[in-house]
């Protein structure tokens, strides 16, 4: 067996991937089959740090439309992150994959505090770590919390996992002739306006060169695939 293409990396999942077919919290058989992925990626020995979204809960832009401040909008964006990452813990416990919960908010009685010297710990002792609370501070998402926390971690790549099975040039939904991207640059991405993440977060893994790997986690054994070839989705190179 050919040893995996990274040692360290950085997935974040949306709060969406959980919900499967019910339009919103979390699909209990959805949570199993991603917490058994991630189990299989752990036990080859990748150390894997994750970062989950609260969309399948709330957004505070979108509470924002309905008169709801901003500001607590995004806390409850931010608490609804710290559910699914509890909920995936739980799950990759019981998968047999040794999980820890580190929350950019305290909240002492439910999880961990985020520090980075307790992520290492966790990931260097073979535990999962999920980083939950995104990063703590309204006006971000978690995507660039993912991008954050990779590079604090000194993650190899951040693995973005979508609906769709990389980055194409237009919508693949929409156009049917739109072509899927096998590799391609943060610059590349950002001339072309192509969103794959927000512009905070594209930035970040710009100054420190991070790549970024986007794939459909929908797919049964993809996440696997990222650690074991270069086709799968679509390499982001930072040059
Ligand atoms: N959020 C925030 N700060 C962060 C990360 C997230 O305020 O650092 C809030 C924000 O309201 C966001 C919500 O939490 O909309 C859920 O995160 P996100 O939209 O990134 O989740 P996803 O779309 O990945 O499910």
């Amino acid at each position: 067996m050919a040893a995996p293409l990274y040692q360290r990396l950085l997935l974040k999942l949306s709060g969406e991937a959980l919900q499967g077919a019910q339009g919103s919290g979390i699909d209990p058989a959805v949570l199993q089959r991603v917490a058994v992925e991630v189990a299989a990626l752990a036990k080859k020995g990748v150390q894997v740090g994750i970062v989950i979204g609260g969309g399948n809960y709330c957004r505070g832009a979108t509470l924002e439309t309905v008169g709801v401040h901003r500001v607590t909008g995004d806390r409850m964006g931010m608490l609804a992150t710290v559910i699914n990452s509890i909920a995936l813990a739980d799950a990759l416990n019981n998968a047999g994959a040794p999980a820890r919960v580190l929350s950019a908010v305290a909240i002492p009685k439910v999880c961990e505090d985020f520090s980075r010297e307790a992520a290492l710990r966790a990931l260097d002792a073979g535990e999962v770590v999920v980083f939950a609370a995104g990063t703590g501070n309204p006006f971000f998402t978690t995507d660039t919390a993912a991008c954050l926390r990779g590079i604090e971690i000194g993650a190899d790549v951040v693995c973005k996992a979508t609906m769709v099975d990389g980055i194409y040039d237009a919508d693949p939904k929409k156009n049917p002739s739109a072509t899927r991207f096998t590799e391609l640059t943060l610059d590349e991405v950002l001339e072309r306006k192509l969103g794959v993440m927000d512009l905070t977060a594209i930035l970040l893994c710009q100054e420190h060169k991070m790549p970024l790997r986007v794939f459909d986690m929908t797919t049964p054994g993809n996440l696997t695939r990222i650690v074991e070839d270069l086709e799968t989705g679509t390499r982001v190179n930072p040059a």
